[in-house]
């Protein structure tokens, strides 16, 4: 099969010839339609977050199951499904309290060595080489997923866009629903309208906020997610966006502000532009260890909550991401701006890196 291989930090990613991986129990093997383009694939990529090389990246994909593993329930060849970035080991404490999003062995495991959970790769080169798997190493024409993390789609949703709920729909739908507890009629703010941004909008609206404001660098990305439900746009260029945004806001702030970009600045302006009582939701990966600066006093004396969040609670949350999706009330194509053959994945992280993706690109096999 193709794969798209990162050799080291800083280089391109190069498609090879590997052989098809083998699914062992309670797994599933997944022909894949789609994978999406995404930051944290970019993040490695650059060598910005640290991860074993050679490897495989990709980790928001949707597909075929095209073989089960001994001890699989409930999916058989040819169903459509999607796979989230989080595979939960089932067995951990964070896993058996529902915290999916903390399962220890996903961290240790497949974060820290790009491995499953019997601690050894399923892609390997012809020569035996082993290729770590960022996830399920989804920029190949088959992955390998453990089955508590393979959701089935339903009819007539569009199976290549599905991909999309696997990262960018389900980072939004964690950080709105479990962190940020958007209410109905809440003013919220959101900083960066990229793939998960856009899809913080829309899940925000879906969960009843009054307004959404979004905050972004271009007007062309603010235009496109007030398809999406943004009620108004903030160009960060404009003036201060904290500034902009209390002035939107009758000079209260807002009750939740969303930080979707990961940088230092952008954390503090989140946090500047809550309210009194209000929350701070960071979901944007930083690079390396850099630090954000909180002015501690506001924090205390205006009991601000300040959380991260990352991904979702994957087994209890996919499958009510999916019926919201089936349903209409999230709308994956609408935040996918470009579509990418496999052979050009490479030409679609460099442009995500040059900032040209508006909402979500994904590769298509
Ligand atoms: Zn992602
Ligand atoms: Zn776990």
């Amino acid at each position: 099969m193709k794969a798209a291989v990162l050799t080291s930090p800083g280089s391109p990613i190069v498609i090879e010839d590997i052989p098809v991986p083998k699914p062992r129990a309670e797994e599933v093997l997944v022909k894949v339609a789609a994978c999406g383009v995404c930051h944290s694939d970019l993040h490695v990529a650059k060598g910005e977050l640290k991860f074993p090389v050679p490897c495989v990246l990709g980790h928001e994909i949707s597909g075929v199951v095209a073989d089960v593993g001994p001890g699989v329930q409930g999916l058989a060849p040819g169903d459509p499904v999607v796979a989230s970035f989080i595979l939960p080991c089932g067995r951990c404490p964070s896993c058996a309290r529902g915290r999916d999003d903390l399962c220890e062995t996903f961290f240790a495991m497949n974060r820290g060595k790009g491995t499953l959970y019997d601690g050894e790769t399923r892609l390997r080169r012809a020569d035996g080489t082993p290729l770590a798997m960022y996830s399920m190493g989804g920029l190949a024409e088959y992955a390998v997923v453990t089955a508590t993390d393979v959701f089935p789609l339903r009819p007539g949703m569009a199976l290549a866009d599905s991909c999309i709920l696997g990262c960018a729909v389900m980072t939004a739908y964690g950080a709105v629903k479990h962190q940020a507890e958007v209410k109905p009629g809440d003013t919220v703010a959101v900083i960066g309208a990229g793939g998960v941004g856009s899809n913080v909008v829309q899940l925000a609206r879906l969960f009843g906020a009054a307004e959404v404001i979004a905050v972004d660098v271009r007007d062309d990305k603010l235009a496109e997610v007030q398809k999406l439900g943004a009620t108004r746009g903030v160009n960060a260029t404009q003036g201060d966006p904290v500034a902009q945004v209390q002035s939107l806001t009758g000079g209260r702030g807002v009750d939740v502000a969303i930080e979707a970009l990961g940088r230092p600045e952008t954390v503090s302006q989140a946090f500047m532009m809550t309210r009194d009582g209000g929350r701070t939701v960071v979901i944007g990966l930083a690079s390396g260890q850099a630090a954000a600066s909180i002015e501690v006093t506001r924090l205390v004396r205006r009991s601000i909550r300040l959380t991260g969040s990352y991904g979702c609670r994957v087994r209890t949350d996919m499958p009510e991401i999916v019926s919201l999706a089936s349903r209409g009330l999230i709308d994956v194509s609408k935040s996918i701006s470009r579509r990418y053959r496999f052979e050009e994945c490479a030409e679609a992280y460099q442009a995500l890196n040059r900032g040209e993706i508006m909402g979500r690109a994904i590769v298509t096999f």
